[in-house]
């Protein structure tokens, strides 16, 4: 597991059990600089940000995932989205927009679980719903 920071920001029983397997090395501080192989990966070039050191890591594969990028360039030009490119909704999750609902890990909010997904999507459709029988 390569980190480029010095820490994880993960739940704790998720840092818990990942620290926990012996078969799961922790590299902190270290950026992944190039991927190579023929025809399938086979290294990386890892660099270490804190001491500068460049070293190459055999391995059959990698798995990228660093952050969240919410799919709204579709809506930055219409409805109000916050620096972190979330749709900015009230409490009914209404929009800027009357009639223009949004629910979801899409949504500006603090936790993203499938049960506030799920919670957003109640009250957006209820709320749809009751847009569309006043109109
Ligand atoms: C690695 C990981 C682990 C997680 N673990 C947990 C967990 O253990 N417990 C938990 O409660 N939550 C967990 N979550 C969070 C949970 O998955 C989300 O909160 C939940 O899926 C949000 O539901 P959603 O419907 O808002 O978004 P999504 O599930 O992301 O659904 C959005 C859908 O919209 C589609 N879409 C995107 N753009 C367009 C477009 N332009 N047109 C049409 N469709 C589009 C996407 O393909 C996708 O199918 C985890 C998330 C991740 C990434």
């Amino acid at each position: 597991m390569i980190n480029r920071s010095t820490e994880f920001k993960a739940s704790r029983s998720s840092i818990d059990e990942l620290m926990k397997n012996p078969q799961i090395n922790v590299l902190w501080n270290t950026e992944i600089k190039e991927v190579s192989g023929e025809n399938f990966v086979q290294k990386v070039v890892l660099y270490n940000k804190e001491n500068g050191e460049r070293k190459e890591m055999d391995t059959d594969g990698i798995f990228v995932y660093i952050g969240m990028e919410p799919n709204t360039s579709l809506f930055k030009d219409v409805l109000n989205i916050s620096e972190y490119g979330y749709i900015i909704t009230d409490n009914s999750m209404a929009t800027n927009i009357p009639g223009v609902f949004a629910a979801g890990d899409i949504r500006d909010k603090e936790i993203r679980q499938i049960s506030t997904a799920v919670g957003d999507g109640t009250i957006a459709g209820i709320m749809a719903e009751r847009y569309i029988s006043h109109k």
